[in-house]
């Protein structure tokens, strides 16, 4: 990206490779933002494995906050939490401290171009991103019992109940459902659910409905074209988007965006893959995905839809790296290949 960064008008943006397959679909992304002309200055910071191996126990060095406060805009590849205590999970604190509440995780099928069961499938899950039992509330009773708090707040339910309905808006969707467990958790589910009725009575024009986490989950295994966006607090957010991402064919090709009021994340939805790291054989498409997002939201949309296009051409040419590979593969290729061959349509 030299040319990027000595160009001024260009978007100032923070870039970490993460670990495991992340520097492979990071670069590959990056190549195909520079090769598409995106009008950005990226700025690389270290964090995840590395960073709490040289003693870091949050993954991320201060230095590193100062950029993204400036900048307000990261690409982030997908990072590896250490198992054990000591180590706390990086993607919670990054969304916490930036105060990204939103979590928006398209999950669209591509049929007929790639195998799944599910062609007409097409729906967002919009994720609360900060409470909940993702709140980093833990404690030990004893050594045989163990806590974990639920932490949902009136606040926090109003703000992603809000974006939820506005999104659906302003994308021109019909319609919202809500998904909790208010029968079992009557206060911390109870009040998401009696949140989404209150802000949803604002938007008549949109379809409303509410589903038990069990049997909507269900639901999105059997009948996913019945939904549009979905609604719901972080943890059933986290499940049910990587179950409905592997049925669009493969879990390596949703992006997803975390939105705060003032700085925004883009990534895969997915985690670092250590069982493939290192092979060059990662579908890049979700990061890549979660950078269009990001085109979008500085005002580039133009070079986004280039990107979605040229990417989008090449996988209905039947060019696919393995986790896709099917009926539909004509082309079985690397990682940097993929990046070459979505170069090339742009
Ligand atoms: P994972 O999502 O990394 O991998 C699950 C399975 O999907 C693996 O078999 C993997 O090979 C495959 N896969 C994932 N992405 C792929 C891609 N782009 N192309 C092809 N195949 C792909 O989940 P995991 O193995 O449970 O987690 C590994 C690490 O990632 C953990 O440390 C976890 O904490 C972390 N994680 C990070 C994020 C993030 O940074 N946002 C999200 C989820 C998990």
């Amino acid at each position: 990206m030299k040319n990027a960064q000595t160009n001024q008008n260009n978007v100032p943006i923070t870039v970490a490779l993460g670990d495991g397959i992340g520097p492979e679909i990071t670069r590959a992304t990056l190549k195909i933002l520079e090769a598409a002309g995106a009008r950005i200055a990226p700025e690389f910071i270290d964090i995840g494995e590395q960073v709490y191996l040289a003693g870091h126990s949050s993954g991320i060095e201060p230095s590193a906050w100062e950029s993204l406060r400036r900048t307000r805009v990261f690409l982030k590849g997908p990072i590896t939490t250490p198992s054990g205590s000591g180590y706390k999970s990086l993607n919670v604190t990054i969304r916490k401290t930036l105060g990204l509440y939103a979590n928006v995780r398209p999950c669209v099928s591509y049929a007929p171009f790639v195998k799944t069961q599910h062609p007409a499938m097409d729906l967002v899950i919009i994720r609360e991103n900060e409470e909940d039992l993702y709140a980093g509330i833990e404690h030990r009773q004893t050594d045989e019992v163990f806590q974990c708090l639920k932490l949902i707040s009136r606040p926090g339910c109003e703000k992603i109940v809000r974006y939820a309905f506005e999104y659906a808006r302003q994308q021109g969707r019909k319609k919202v459902t809500c998904m909790v467990k208010d029968n079992i958790m009557k206060m911390t589910d109870g009040l998401f659910y009696k949140v989404f009725q209150e802000i949803g009575a604002e938007y008549p024009d949109i379809e409303q409905e509410r589903y038990i986490i069990d049997i909507g989950s269900a639901r999105i295994a059997t009948r996913p074209e019945q939904f549009d966006v979905i609604v719901t607090s972080n943890l059933y957010g986290d499940i049910i988007s990587d179950i409905a991402a592997e049925m669009t064919g493969s879990v390596g090709l949703a992006g997803s965006a975390n939105i705060g009021d003032h700085v925004a994340m883009f990534e895969a939805i997915h985690g670092s893959a250590p069982d493939i790291a290192g092979q060059g054989i990662a579908n890049p498409s979700g990061i890549l995905l979660g950078a269009v997002m990001m085109l979008v939201h500085i005002r580039q949309a133009d070079v986004a839809e280039q990107v979605h296009n040229a990417w989008l051409a090449t996988i209905e040419e039947g060019i696919h790296t393995g986790d896709l590979r099917g009926e539909q593969t004509l082309q079985h290729v690397s990682t940097a290949e993929f990046a070459d061959a979505v170069v090339a349509r742009l």
